[in-house]
């Protein structure tokens, strides 16, 4: 069996819960920025599982040249303000896979736990904040010139292995191939034999199945 100096890393939308119209907020951004919103349909033809990858494709799309670091933080910007208005005191509340959320912190009393996710990293902060996870945990967002399997190698760099990953879409299950970690699926929209668990599981069952997986030395 190997060692248990590792970080767990999990995915944050859609792994620990989810904010309605998170795209809807990531379009008005731009738009306030850009003169006009891109579109739905130019924002769902993104290949990019990160804000700055899809951030740069739709930039390259309206304006023909890549977006600039800059560019990246007024977005970035622009797009947390949308977020504190909609999610802030007094509005929405985001779904909370609560089993999920209080498992990663049992996780976290014992081996090192890790938020790595396409979110701006302002935007993650905030995000983290609003799901109630607990500060002490290192947040690793979306950053320049890196795609998800990047911002994971840097996750796991910080610990021998083994490592795992947590997350909800097909992205993540790539991103955890290519960085060789193992993946362990919160819902039913990722393909594969690999360890899935409903968004609504308990809090032991999400620890047992992580160490379980890692025990096993996959
Ligand atoms: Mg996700």
């Amino acid at each position: 069996m190997r060692s248990w100096a590792m970080p767990l890393c999990f995915d944050l939308d859609g792994t620990l819960g989810h904010f309605n119209a998170g795209f809807a907020l990531l379009r008005e951004a731009l738009g306030g920025l850009w003169g006009t919103a891109p579109t739905e349909g130019e924002l769902s033809c993104c290949s990019g599982s990160t804000d700055w990858e899809i951030v740069g494709e739709l930039h390259a799309l309206r304006f023909g040249t890549p977006l600039t670091d800059t560019g990246y933080a007024d977005y970035e910007r622009a797009c947390v303000a949308r977020f504190q208005s909609a999610f802030g005191p007094g509005g929405q509340s985001p779904a909370v896979f609560r089993g999920i959320l209080e498992g990663l912190h049992r996780l976290a009393e014992r081996h090192g736990v890790w938020i790595v996710s396409g979110n701006a990293p302002a935007l993650l902060a905030f995000k983290t904040g609003v799901l109630g996870v607990d500060p002490a945990i290192p947040r690793l967002g979306s950053l320049p010139g890196h795609g998800r399997v990047d911002l994971l190698r840097r996750a796991v760099a910080a610990a021998p292995g083994p490592h795992l990953y947590v997350g909800d879409r097909p992205h993540d299950l790539a991103a955890a191939r290519a960085a060789g970690v193992p993946f362990l699926a919160i819902g039913e929209a990722v393909p594969g034999d690999h360890v899935a668990l409903p968004s609504t599981a308990g809090a032991e069952c999400l620890v047992q199945s992580v160490e379980r997986l890692v025990a096993s030395g996959w």
